[in-house]
């Protein structure tokens, strides 16, 4: 057997000490004779696993007692329409900053309900850079304002917390959550799909705070309402009960590591070996500025596109699979999660330096 160097945006690589204890509580999970999958959420078993995950996220990530984290279904995706539903309260607009593919789609999503303002919009640039805190064009009379931490697809990361002088301020952070620490206090809610940083596709979390929840307007699905979820502690209806176990051997995993501290460690030292060999070679280029780089996801492109496919085939005899770039913007992308060891980043630059030498 051997587990190849996948560096695909999601779903991810997951770390393998975490599918090797699942795989070792597959059929019975902790003398219970049953697996995760086949109990149920209400039974005392499932209830110990659910709690744990929480506490162990909440301890990973400090999470401050006046917080509720939710363990939900329809990904980030379900949120764009969930965040104008719950949070408009008696307001009329909000406040979106467009930095890529991800924001665009939650703006297309709030305006079925509301005004959006666009506090900056950084599509003109080609989606390369966040815009600064000066240029954001804040309304203070917004609901909220929305942003994308991390552009999945582009590959721009804010290397800052919007100051939005009390306007609750919401993020997406499917792609960047638990890559280093955060101060979770700067937000009002901060949501991420599982499938990137986090575990399996199918569960997504909601951290949100108290205030913020008993204000959804009257038509909002009970499924939609966070309200309905913090109430039952995720558990309203049927959860994705193993996604959620999973979940939680990976925040199991993050504190063995040494937590979100030493995570930012090696993640930012993954991030610095690629972008110096894109960098340092004429042959690969990123097209984003470098203070807005991602430390996540590392899009890059060859000098010659006509050598795509031929990357692409090497990079694959040597075990580094899932490069090809999103077909919005070709090239390649890398992308390297909490789970891509760094021996994997070392393994692709080895192979990106080898292929310029041997088709300069
Ligand atoms: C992947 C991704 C999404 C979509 O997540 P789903 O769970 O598939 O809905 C949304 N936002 C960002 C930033 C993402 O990376």
């Amino acid at each position: 057997m051997t587990r190849l160097f996948n560096f695909s945006a999601g779903p991810a690589m997951l770390p393998t000490a975490v599918i090797e204890r699942a795989q070792q509580e597959m059929l019975d999970w902790n003398g219970s004779g049953m697996s995760v999958m086949e109990m149920s959420h209400r039974g005392k078993e499932y209830m110990s696993i659910a709690s744990k995950a929480e506490q162990d996220l909440r301890d990973v990530m400090a999470i401050p007692d006046n917080y509720k984290v939710l363990f939900l279904q329809g990904g980030a995706s379900m949120q764009f329409a969930a965040i104008p539903l719950n949070l408009l309260g008696d307001k009329t607009s909000a406040d979106y900053i467009n930095t890529g593919m991800w924001s665009k789609k939650a703006i297309a999503e709030a305006k079925r309900y509301c005004d959006v303002n666009l506090a900056a919009d950084t599509s003109e640039g080609g989606f390369t850079t966040v815009p600064s805190q000066a240029e954001l064009k804040l309304n203070p009379d917004a609901a909220y304002v929305h942003y994308t931490p991390n552009e999945t697809i582009g590959g721009v990361e804010f290397d800052y917390i919007p100051e939005t002088n009390g306007v609750p301020l919401i993020a997406d952070m499917s792609s960047t959550i638990l890559s280093r620490p955060i101060d979770v206090s700067k937000f009002a809610m901060i949501y991420a799909g599982a499938q990137k940083n986090i575990g399996p596709a199918g569960l997504c979390i909601v951290i949100i705070r108290e205030d913020l929840l008993g204000h959804a307007a009257e038509n909002t699905p009970a499924m939609l309402n966070y309200q309905t979820h913090a109430d039952n502690d995720s558990m309203y209806n049927t959860p994705p009960t193993y996604s959620w176990y999973m979940a939680g051997l990976v925040f199991e995993w993050i504190k063995a590591q040494g937590g979100l501290n030493a995570m930012g460690v090696v993640n930012g030292r993954k991030a610095a070996k690629l972008y110096a060999a894109i960098d340092g070679s004429d042959f690969y280029a990123n097209p984003v500025s470098k203070a807005d780089r991602s430390w996540m996801n590392v899009p890059f492109t060859l000098a010659d596109a006509g050598l795509d496919a031929a990357f692409l085939k090497g990079a694959t005899e040597q075990g580094l699979i899932t490069l090809k770039g999103h077909r919005s913007v070709g090239g390649m992308r890398a992308s390297i999660y909490n789970a891509m060891p760094e021996e994997g980043v070392d393994a692709l630059v080895a192979f990106m330096q080898d292929f310029a030498r041997n088709n300069q």
